[in-house]
C-alpha cells in the first residue's frame, strides 16, 4: 500500500485542485495519510501568489525536506511550483518532482514516472497540460454542506501587479455539462451551499465567445441541481458584471443575495496604473445590483500604497468606501511581485505609510461594517451551521461567505451542514448574534 500526504495552501481554486488530484491518486490505488512521517509520497499544492505566501510555500518545503526519510518522495505542485519551475528545486535541493499549476491532473502520470526512475533523476511537467481534464472532477464529501465549485482556471485580464495569467495562463472555461455533473455529485455527498469560484466568475464562457456564458452557466446549475439551497458568486470583475448576470441573481432564489468584486482601488488615476477598469463600472454595478436586490451583501477588496499613491488619491478610496458601504471589505498593502509591471513602477510608497493606510480604511470599514450588522438585527436568516463550542452553534447566513466573512453566533445544537431560521439579537463588527426560530416558549424562559 503506498500512501501520500497531499497540503494545500492558498485560495479555494487551489483547494479543489487538491481535492480532484486527491480522487485521481485514490482511484490509482494510493492511500490518504495526514502523518506526513508515513507518507512514501509527500505533497504540497503550493500558492506564488504574492511574497509572503511564496515564502510559506518555501518554508513548508523545507520543514518536509528537512523531516524526509530514504525513499520518501517530495512533490512541489501548484502555483509557486510553476512560477519558480526549475528554481524551486534550488530553493529545496530535496524536491523530487515539480508540477505546475494547470497540470495537476497529471499527478499520478509524475508519481509514476518518480517511482521509475533510475537513480535520483527529478522529473518537471509545467506550463499548459497535454490534456485537460474537461469531465466533472471527483470530489471529496463536502464539508459543513459547503463546497466550492471551480468554474474556470486562468485570466485574461492584465492588472499590472499581478501575476496570476503568468501562472495560470489564459482563461479556460470548464464545460457547463461537467459542472453541472460536479455540482450534483456534491450535492449528493451533501453540500446544501455550491460557491463558484475562478479569478474571474464573470467571464466565465468567454473563452468560447459566449458573452452570457455567465447567466447561462447559472441558470444550468439551478435547473439541473436539485437539492442545490445557496449558490454564491466569488471573485466578479468590474466591467464584467452584465445586466444579465443582475437579473439571473435577482430571479432564481436558489443564487444568495450576496457578490464578492475585487476593486483594488477607487481613484481613477490609481486604476489606471493598475490597469483596471475606472470606477464608473463598479458604481454602475453597485446601483443596479442594490435595484435588483436591496438586501445584496457587497463584498470587495482593495490594495492600499498602490505606487505613485498620494494621499490625495487615498482620501478618494476613503470617501468612496463611506459612500458606498459595502457589507464586507478586505485590505491589502501592495506587494511588488518580481515580473510584473507594478513592481518597477516609480513612487514605491515605504511599508509604514502602507500599514498606516492599510489601519485606517481597516477602521473605516469596522465602523461601517458594525452599523450594516445592526441593521440586520430583527431579520430572520436562515443559517448554514457549521459547527458549535459549548452549547452555541455557528454558521453563516446568505450574507456570509466561507473563511473570509463573518458568522452567526445562536444557542444551539443543531446539526452541521443543516439550514436552520435564525432571528437576529445582536451585532457585532464582523458576526451577528441570534436566537433559533423554532425555540419553544420553555426554552426561551430556560435561556433567560
Ligand atoms: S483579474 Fe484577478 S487574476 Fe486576473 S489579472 Fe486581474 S487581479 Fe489577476
Amino acid at each position: 500500500m503506498t500512501t501520500y500526504y497531499l497540503l494545500t495552501l492558498g485560495c479555494p481554486k487551489n483547494l479543489v485542485d487538491s481535492e480532484a488530484m486527491a480522487m485521481l491518486l485514490r482511484r490509482e490505488g494510493f492511500y490518504a495519510t495526514r502523518n506526513p512521517d508515513e507518507a512514501d509520497i509527500l505533497i504540497v499544492n503550493t500558492c506564488g501568489f504574492l511574497q509572503a505566501a511564496q515564502e510559506e510555500s518555501i518554508e513548508v518545503l523545507r520543514k518536509l525536506a528537512a523531516g524526509k526519510r530514504r525513499g520518501q518522495m517530495l512533490i512541489a505542485a501548484g502555483c509557486l511550483a510553476q512560477r519558480l519551475g526549475e528554481q524551486i528545486i534550488q530553493c529545496v535541493p530535496k524536491i523530487d518532482g515539480v508540477l505546475g499549476t494547470r497540470r495537476w491532473m497529471e499527478i499520478t502520470r509524475l508519481v509514476r514516472m518518480l517511482q521509475h526512475r533510475r537513480r535520483r533523476e527529478r522529473y518537471q511537467l509545467l506550463g499548459d497540460p497535454e490534456v485537460r481534464l474537461e469531465g466533472a472532477w471527483e470530489r471529496p464529501p463536502a464539508v459543513g454542506g459547503s463546497a466550492y465549485l471551480k468554474i474556470s482556471d486562468g485570466c485574461d485580464a492584465s492588472c499590472a501587479f499581478c501575476t496570476i495569467p503568468s501562472i495560470k495562463g489564459r482563461l479556460h472555461s470548464r464545460p457547463i455539462a461537467a459542472l453541472v455533473d460536479e455540482a450534483n455529485a456534491l450535492v449528493a455527498q451533501g453540500a446544501r451551499e455550491i460557491v463558484l469560484v475562478a479569478q474571474d466568475t464573470t467571464a466565465y464562457g468567454w473563452d468560447r465567445g459566449e458573452r452570457d456564458g455567465l447567466p447561462r452557466l447559472l441558470r444550468a446549475l439551478v435547473r439541473q441541481v436539485p437539492g442545490l439551497q445557496w449558490l454564491r458568486l466569488m471573485y466578479a470583475y468590474p466591467g464584467h458584471v452584465t445586466d444579465a448576470v443582475i437579473e439571473t441573481m435577482a430571479e432564481l432564489p436558489p443564487i444568495v443575495h450576496y457578490l464578492d468584486m475585487p476593486l483594488q482601488h477607487a481613484h481613477p488615476d490609481t486604476l489606471r496604473r493598475m490597469r483596471r477598469p475606472a470606477p464608473e463600472h463598479a458604481l454602475d454595478h453597485i446601483e443596479k445590483l442594490r435595484q435588483a436586490m436591496p438586501d445584496i451583501a457587497l463584498r470587495t477588496t482593495f490594495i492600499v500604497g498602490y505606487p505613485g499613491e498620494t494621499e490625495a488619491e487615498f482620501q478618494t478610496l476613503l470617501d468612496f468606501v463611506a459612500e458606498v458601504r459595502f457589507d464586507k471589505v478586505g485590505v491589502f498593502e501592495f506587494s511588488p511581485e518580481p515580473g510584473t509591471p507594478a513592481a518597477s513602477l516609480p513612487d514605491q510608497i515605504p511599508d509604514e505609510v502602507k500599514a498606516e493606510r492599510r489601519k485606517r480604511l481597516m477602521e473605516l470599514q469596522q465602523r461601517i461594517s458594525l452599523q450594516r450588522n445592526r441593521e440586520q438585527i430583527g431579520r430572520v436568516l436562515n443559517v448554514l451551521v457549521e459547527g458549535h463550542d459549548h452549547g452555541i452553534s455557528y454558521g453563516r447566513s446568505y450574507r456570509d461567505a466561507p473563511e473570509v466573512d463573518g458568522l452567526v453566533l445562536f444557542p444551539s445544537e443543531a446539526s452541521i451542514g443543516e439550514i436552520m431560521p435564525v432571528r437576529v439579537t445582536g451585532a457585532m463588527e464582523y458576526d451577528l448574534e441570534g436566537e433559533p426560530v423554532h425555540m419553544t416558549y420553555m426554552e426561551k424562559l430556560q435561556k433567560g
